[in-house]
């Protein structure tokens, strides 16, 4: 009887606690292996095949309205925003691919169905180019009918409050680390994706997001403690250049 009740107890108690497990993004796809390269179709496939959550990727516009995943502003001196994609289209990463255009890399998404999209919008410029940009790309997502399979992120608030206009009901999640959870669930948004050391200044932002039913993520968590230290607040997301090393510390838990 004694024991009955110990373990009812300590059931109940586990379910009170319960919290979904943290889950791993892969910082510009998982790039640090042979073959890939940060941002590359290859570092896509290769964070589906290491069984994350998600692969994280970053998109720009050129000049005439084509988006590009590149991590920088320019590619080799070309800076995308002023260039026509015909100029910079032949133009190679370390891994010998050619900048992948966001449309390649959705159609590549799209045969991954178990990896979740995580698409950063940079900042531009001209906000009339970040504009631009998100209208482009909300239109690519929905052509591809990957509406469930992308989130979105960005630096820029401007780009936050186009997606939310645009895409009403996808994911938004802001990376800035100024805003706090409040004005971030007032404004529409799915929740904060912040750097580490924002979310150690403000730890209580992880509970005030979970209290408003936001989530929460954070980049780039490269470092075991730091990682530790954020699955212990039941943060839903790591972001992480590694994320192999990530998953084998989560299956330890
Ligand atoms: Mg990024």
């Amino acid at each position: 009887m004694k024991k009955r009740l110990i373990a009812t107890m300590l059931v109940a108690g586990c379910w009170g606690m319960t919290f979904a497990q943290t889950k791993v993004i892969a910082h510009r796809g998982y790039w640090d292996c042979e073959g890939s390269a940060q941002n590359s179709v290859a570092a896509l496939v290769k964070a589906s095949e290491a069984g994350v959550f998600g692969s994280e990727f970053d998109v720009s516009v050129t000049a005439d309205g084509i988006p590009v995943v590149n991590h920088d502003d320019d590619i080799r001196g070309h800076v995308i925003e002023t260039s026509v994609y015909a100029s910079i289209k032949d133009l190679t990463l370390p891994n010998g691919e050619t900048l992948p255009t966001l449309e390649q890399y959705l159609v590549k998404g799209k045969s991954l169905p178990d990896v979740q999209l995580i698409l950063e919008i940079k900042p531009h410029k001209q906000e009339a180019n970040e504009d631009r940009a998100v209208k482009a790309i909300v239109e690519l997502v929905k052509k591809h009918g990957l509406e469930k399979r992308v989130d979105y992120i960005s630096f820029s608030m401007n780009i936050c409050k186009e997606l939310v206009k645009a895409a009403p009901g996808a994911p938004v999640y802001y990376l800035n680390g100024d805003v706090t959870p409040a004005e971030l669930k007032r404004l529409g948004m799915a929740g904060l994706d912040y750097h580490y050391k924002v979310l150690q200044k403000h730890p209580q932002w992880i509970k005030e997001a979970r209290a408003l039913g936001l989530k929460t993520n954070s980049w780039t968590v490269n470092n075991t403690k730091t990682m530790q230290w954020l699955i212990d607040q039941n943060v839903d997301f790591i972001t992480t250049d590694k994320p192999v090393e990530l998953k084998r510390l989560l299956e330890q838990e």
